[in-house]
């Protein structure tokens, strides 16, 4: 069973474009999505269609959420919540009804699938060695996937030790047997790890192993669009920066 799993696709449909082509090739079993589709990007319906017909499972982020209206964008920075107000404006009937469908946790057996944190699904940052700690002490899945950080991560505990690991740059692999692992994929549509490349990971449990990937796309083509829409400009900035 190999599982290729993507989250913080956010509007980017050049980044969802590139990642979909490189996990095609890669051949999974199957596709987990960690959420937050829209917000921020300049291509939410896309996003969501594409995410809809690809995804065995798909989360709800605070994004999503936002958008929808579900939880109140007053806790948004101003790019975000003007982006979720535009977003809110543009989104088609068929791209709600499938946000609307999503929550932001869902249990596996093999994991545990959050957006943000097992204790606060929606707004926690795992950014931090007491948050992680956290996550792993909440749950009891051999895996414990989250996203919302943008920062692809891999942190484990062996049986009874101590937490160790960080952060996980293009091309970490990692021994699923070592314990159990904290991963963040990092982010399909807006990286903050100063990689700008589109991040996703592929786990392999035949093998044992998960390995962090990185793909390149159209970085400038995402740009033009951000700008052709007025959204705010340093959406656009960000995205060469992966910050
Ligand atoms: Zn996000």
């Amino acid at each position: 069973m190999r599982i290729a799993v993507i989250s913080d696709i956010h509007g980017n449909a050049h980044a969802l474009d590139a990642v979909l082509a490189a996990i095609a090739e890669a051949r999974p079993d199957a596709l987990w999505c960690l959420g937050d589709l829209v917000g921020y990007g300049p291509r939410p319906n896309r996003c969501t269609r594409l995410t809809a017909a690809h995804a065995d499972i798909c989360l709800a982020g605070n994004h999503d959420l936002g958008v929808l209206g579900t939880i109140d964008i007053g806790e948004f920075s101003p790019d975000a919540a003007a982006s979720a107000r535009w977003t809110r404006a543009v989104l088609d009937p068929e791209a709600r009804d499938f946000l609307t469908s999503l929550a932001p946790a869902r249990s596996t057996t093999r994991a545990e699938l959050v957006h943000a944190s097992p204790r606060d699904p929606v707004w926690e940052y795992v950014v931090t060695a007491a948050a992680a700690q956290a996550a792993l002490d909440d749950t009891k899945t051999p895996i414990v996937l989250v996203g919302h950080s943008h920062v692809a991560m891999a942190v484990v505990q062996p049986d009874g030790g101590k937490l160790t690991g960080g952060l996980a740059p293009y091309g970490k692999t990692i021994d699923l047997a070592k314990g159990r692992w904290l991963l963040n994929p990092g982010s399909v549509g807006q990286p903050r790890d100063g990689d700008a490349r589109a991040a996703w990971l592929l786990l392999d449990f035949r093998a044992g192993s998960a390995t962090f990937q990185r793909t390149d796309y159209d970085i400038a083509a995402t740009q033009q669009e951000i700008r052709e829409r007025g959204l705010p400009p340093g959406l656009a900035t960000r995205l060469e920066l992966g910050a």
